[in-house]
């Protein structure tokens, strides 16, 4: 981006970490592989990372235009309605596996994308989305009606203690103050209710690596999260019991089949490989040592 429209796209940079408010943040990376290149702050004190100075409310909103669901944008969510039937074995066992816990009522999904968790949660919960993106967000509204909210956390008439399991699946990496999202989530969940994180945790040995070349340095992610970043967080905004899950809350068959969604030769199998390997690593860690980035968190409003 030219340097004459910066005041368009960005605020004014923040002084304070927006986790712990402390003074002590210092830049930690230029991300320059990107068209819109940005800044990203660490924070001594809390470890905390964030895009600094912050994109503008309209430049966020302008990212998740069409070219980014249709995989045509630098920074791309792969388009799910490409993937519904192998994205499927993946909903189907998170589903499964937040019925160990709790297994009906009502079942929201902040960041619901074209809805395929909710249509696979609605075999047995009662479905509820929220959905910045106006392209996005007009298929699962077409199937859940005014279930489906287009806006935000802070904008929506969800009414408090009503959903059994909030969702937020590689939602909060996006959000410029998570820390009122979980708040907000505490406030609407049932007592003994079920929060799910997906997002990256940025202390693994894979960020850590890679530096500013980790893909998930991104112009649409602010915030970068370690696992104790988070389990913070979230006991702060209330919850009491957190169990986290490495690197997700199922097994490799489902990312397996998933995976088979691009697959143009018997050949792609050999991706199998990556794959396995990846979710076998991903099970290497010891206090707040992973070596892979991928994590889920399960945190529950007990009162
Ligand atoms: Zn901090």
């Amino acid at each position: 981006m030219s340097s004459h429209n910066q005041s368009e796209i960005f605020n004014i940079a923040q002084l304070t970490c927006p986790l712990c408010r402390s003074k002590n943040i210092k830049l930690h990376y230029n991300i320059k592989k990107y068209t819109l290149q940005f800044k990203v702050d660490k924070c001594a004190d809390c470890g905390f990372i964030f895009m600094n100075p912050r994109l503008k409310d309209r430049a966020m909103i302008d990212l998740y235009s069409e070219n980014y669901y249709t995989g045509n944008a630098e920074y791309s969510y792969y388009d799910e309605r490409q993937a519904l039937k192998h994205s499927e074995y993946v909903w189907k066992k998170r589903v499964k596996k937040i019925r160990q816990y709790t297994d009906s009522g009502n079942f929201l999904d902040v960041g619901c994308a074209f809805g395929g968790l909710l249509k696979t949660a609605s075999d047995y919960f009662t479905p509820f989305g929220i959905e910045l993106s106006k392209y996005s967000g007009k298929y699962p509204k077409s199937l859940f009606g005014d279930n489906i909210h287009i806006g935000s956390l802070a904008d929506h008439s969800f009414k408090a203690d009503f959903f059994s399991v909030i969702t937020m699946i590689e939602l909060i990496e996006h959000l410029a103050d998570p820390a009122a999202a979980v708040s907000e989530c505490f406030r609407l969940l049932k007592n003994n209710g079920l929060l799910v994180i997906q997002t990256a945790n940025m202390d693994a040995l894979q960020a850590k690596l890679l530096k500013d070349k980790y893909a998930y340095y991104m112009p649409g992610h602010v915030s970068y999260f370690s696992k104790s970043n988070l389990v913070d967080m979230l006991q702060r905004a209330g919850f009491k019991k957190i169990k986290i899950f490495y690197p997700v809350e199922f097994g490799l068959l489902p990312k397996l089949l998933k995976s088979r969604y691009q697959f143009k030769s018997g050949f792609d199998y050999l991706r199998w490989v990556r794959i396995a390997y990846y979710h076998y690593i991903s099970k290497i860690r010891f206090g707040n040592f992973a070596a892979t980035s991928s994590m889920v968190v399960y945190a529950f409003k007990k009162e």
